[in-house]
């Protein structure tokens, strides 16, 4: 596989060409940012413990039932990924009220739904990710209606799966934010899954093990990760 041109430089990775038209190179760079990328620095090994960790997600996904643009981890801080067609929205599922949720509707943080909770974002940085709704989404073309609906089965599945692995390493997954992209055939996962976009609780003591910990000055952001990694089971 021949790494070709820079594609897309985001805030924590890089895509890349390759000599294969419908496969791209995606590497997780130690940027970490947070507020839509007003708080910015570079955490020594955060890449390739992402890399890995996405890698790990990925294919106990694609293991049950979620189909994902993952293909092969093919260095320690880069990734082959389906070339796919994002669309601009955030998909989140809350199992536990935190974050924005709180802060938008002034509810306690800590509640537990009896039901996950599903929103949509708008990817916008200037506009600081705003929540948005089926109806934006169709009346401005961002996705189908079989996509929305596809985007909401997907996502809960990917709840499921997730909850229950996370459960059984003594974690808690509180919620996540994942992102969808075309292909000829339809709608697969695409973009990562990693602490940077979760939160994760350890299930006895309550602390944060994700980006929160960068968020809010916490320090141990890569070793945190590096501690969820290895309780579920990753050889890093
Ligand atoms: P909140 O809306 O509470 O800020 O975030 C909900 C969940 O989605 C959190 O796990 C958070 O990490 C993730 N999330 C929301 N927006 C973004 C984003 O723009 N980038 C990343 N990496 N994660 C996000």
């Amino acid at each position: 596989m021949i790494k070709k041109d820079l594609v897309s430089k985001g805030k924590a990775k890089s895509l890349y060409s390759t000599d294969d038209d419908g496969l791209l190179l995606m590497e997780y760079r130690d940027d970490t940012s947070a507020f839509d990328g007003k708080k910015k620095e570079a955490l020594k090994g955060k890449g390739e413990i992402n890399n890995k960790f996405n890698g790990f997600i990925m294919k106990h996904l694609q293991q049950n039932g979620v189909e994902t643009h993952f293909v092969e981890e093919i260095s320690p801080n880069e990734s082959l990924v389906t070339r796919l067609d994002m669309l601009p929205v955030e998909c989140v599922v809350r199992n536990i009220a935190t974050g924005s949720l709180c802060r938008r509707l002034g509810v306690e943080e800590g509640i537990k739904f009896k039901d996950p909770l599903f929103e949509f974002f708008l990817k916008d940085d200037d506009l600081g990710d705003p929540l948005i709704n089926d109806n934006h989404i169709i009346a401005f073309g961002w996705g189908t209606q079989e996509e929305i609906d596809f985007m909401k089965k997907q996502t809960f599945l990917i709840n499921k799966v997730l909850c229950t692995l996370f459960d059984e390493a003594n974690l808690i997954l509180v919620d996540y934010k994942v992102e969808y992209g075309r292909t000829s055939e339809g709608l697969l996962l695409g973009d990562e899954f990693t602490p940077d976009g979760c939160r994760i609780w350890d299930k006895d003591t309550g602390e944060s093990l994700d980006k929160d910990r960068f968020r809010k000055d916490l320090g141990d952001v890569v070793e945190s990760y590096q501690i969820v990694a290895h309780k579920l089971g990753m050889e890093i």
